[in-house]
C-alpha cells in the first residue's frame, strides 16, 4: 500500500472496483532482483501483468521478457524491447505461432518433449530451445502441477533431438511453483540440472543455460523471505552443483515483480447471516473470482483485506463475490476474519493485487465488467 495509491483512491469518483498498481513498486522490485542476482537475466512473466505501462517500464530499466503467446510476443515488442530480449516459454505452442514468433526475430523457445522440438526445427530453424523439468512445487501456495515440463530422464533425449536437427540445444528451465516460500526449493532442481549437463557434455552437447523460472512470492498474510534470501540460496546450489563451471542463468519473475505494486479497492455490497444462530457473517463484495480474484479458487492464494474498521474486534466472515455462480465463494473452509462493525457500502482494500487478477477476469459474467486498472 503506497501514499500514491490511497491518494488516488481518494480522488477517484467513478463507481465499481479497481485495480490501482504503483510503477514506483515495480521499479523496486526490478532493481532487487537485478541487484540480488547481478549475473542474471531478468525476464519478466507478462502474464502476470501485461498493461503496457508496466512492460514499457520494464523495457527501460534493462528487463527481457518470458512470453507465452504471439499477442504476448507483440506486447513486448510494442513495449521497446528488441527480440532478442524475448523468450517464448510456453512449453505448448502452434506450430503457425512458433513461425509467427519466429518471423518477429524470436529465437529462445520453451520445449519439454520430441514433437515440440520438431515444430520448433520446422518453424524456427537454427533457434535455442531450453528444455523445461518437471518439478514438483512442492513449497508452493500455488503449484504448478504436472502440466508442464519433463521427466528428468527424457530431457537429455528432448535436447540431444533439438541437436540433431540443427536447434541449439540450450539449456533447461524449471519452476519452482508459484508463491514458492522456501528458498531451498531451487535445489533439487539445479541438482538434476547440472546431471544433464555432465550427461549431455560426454555426449559432446554444451549446454549453458538455466532458467530459473519464477515462484519468487508477494506479501501477502504471511511473511515472505526477501528477494536477497532466495539469491544466496540459488547461488549456494548453483556452486554445490555446477562448481567452476556456473551457468548462464535467466530468472522469470512474474508475481514477485508486480503483486506487491498493486490494490484493488472494492465495495461492500451485503452483509448477512443465514440462520438466526449462525456463526459466521456472509459478507459480500463487488469483485469475486470472475471478475479479478481468480486466484482465490481452493482459497490458495489469501490476500490481505484492510478495512476503515481495522483495529475494532473481528468476527469469521465466509467472503463471497457478486455473482449469480456459487463458486463464486472466496474464503469460506478457511473464514476470513473481519472487524465487527463492518458495513454496507464500506470500501475494503485489497493488497497484493498486482499479479494475476486483471487479465484473470471475466469478459462480462452477469453483466459484471472485467476488473477497471489504473497504473500511477
Ligand atoms: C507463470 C510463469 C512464470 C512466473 O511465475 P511467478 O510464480 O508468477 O513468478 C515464470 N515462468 C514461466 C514459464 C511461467 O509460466
Amino acid at each position: 500500500m503506497t501514499d500514491r495509491i490511497l491518494e488516488f483512491l481518494r480522488n477517484r469518483r467513478e463507481d465499481g472496483p479497481c485495480l490501482v498498481l504503483d510503477l514506483d513498486v515495480v521499479r523496486e522490485n526490478y532493481v532487487s532482483f537485478a541487484s540480488a542476482m547481478p549475473d542474471t537475466r531478468v525476464y519478466y512473466a507478462v502474464k502476470a501483468n501485461p498493461d503496457p505501462r508496466v512492460l514499457e517500464l520494464l523495457a527501460k530499466l534493462g528487463s527481457c521478457f518470458d512470453t507465452a503467446s504471439v499477442v504476448e510476443v507483440e506486447a513486448a515488442l510494442a513495449s521497446g524491447a528488441t527480440a532478442d530480449r524475448i523468450s517464448f516459454g510456453n512449453t505448448i505452442k502452434k506450430e503457425r505461432d512458433i513461425k509467427r514468433a519466429y518471423e518477429l526475430g524470436v529465437r529462445l523457445f520453451a520445449v519439454d518433449c520430441e514433437a515440440e522440438v520438431e515444430k520448433i526445427a520446422r518453424a524456427a530453424p537454427g533457434s535455442k530451445v531450453f528444455c523445461r523439468l518437471l518439478c514438483d512445487g512442492k513449497g508452493a501456495e500455488w503449484p504448478l502441477s504436472r502440466k508442464f515440463g519433463c521427466d528428468v530422464d527424457l530431457a537429455p533425449r528432448v535436447l540431444e533431438h533439438a541437436h540433431r536437427l540443427g536447434l541449439v540445444a540450450y539449456g533447461l528451465s524449471f519452476h519452482v511453483g508459484s508463491q514458492q516460500r522456501n528458498p531451498a526449493m531451487w535445489d533439487g532442481a539445479l541438482k538434476a540440472a547440472s546431471a544433464i549437463f555432465n550427461d549431455l557434455g560426454e555426449r559432446g552437447i554444451a549446454l549453458q543455460m538455466v532458467n530459473l523460472g519464477g515462484g519468487f512470492p508477494t506479501r501477502y498474510l504471511k511473511e515472505v523471505p526477501a528477494v536477497r534470501a532466495y539469491a544466496q540460496s540459488i547461488m549456494q546450489s548453483l556452486r554445490k552443483h555446477f562448481g567452476n563451471h556456473i551457468p548462464e542463468t535467466i530468472i522469470e519473475p512474474g508475481r514477485g515483480m508486480v503483486g506487491n505494486a498493486g490494490v484493488i479497492e472494492a465495495e461492500v455490497v451485503l452483509i448477512s447471516r443465514k440462520s438466526d444462530d449462525d456463526v459466521v457473517k456472509w459478507v459480500y463484495l463487488d469483485i469475486g473470482k470472475f471478475n479479478g480474484l481468480a486466484e482465490t479458487m481452493d482459497e490458495m492464494i489469501r490476500y490481505p483485506i484492510r478495512t476503515s474498521f481495522d483495529g475494532d474486534e473481528t468476527e469469521p466472515c465466509v467472503l463471497a463475490g457478486p455473482s449469480c455462480d456459487s463458486v463464486d465463494v472466496l474464503y469460506e473452509k478457511d473464514p476470513y476474519h473481519l472487524p465487527v462493525s463492518l458495513e454496507i457500502g464500506a470500501k475494503v482494500l485489497i493488497e497484493g493485487t498486482g499479479a494475476y487478477t486483471t487479465t484473470y477476469s471475466s469478459v462480462g459474467f452477469n453483466g459484471f465488467p472485467p476488473l477497471k486498472s489504473y497504473v500511477i
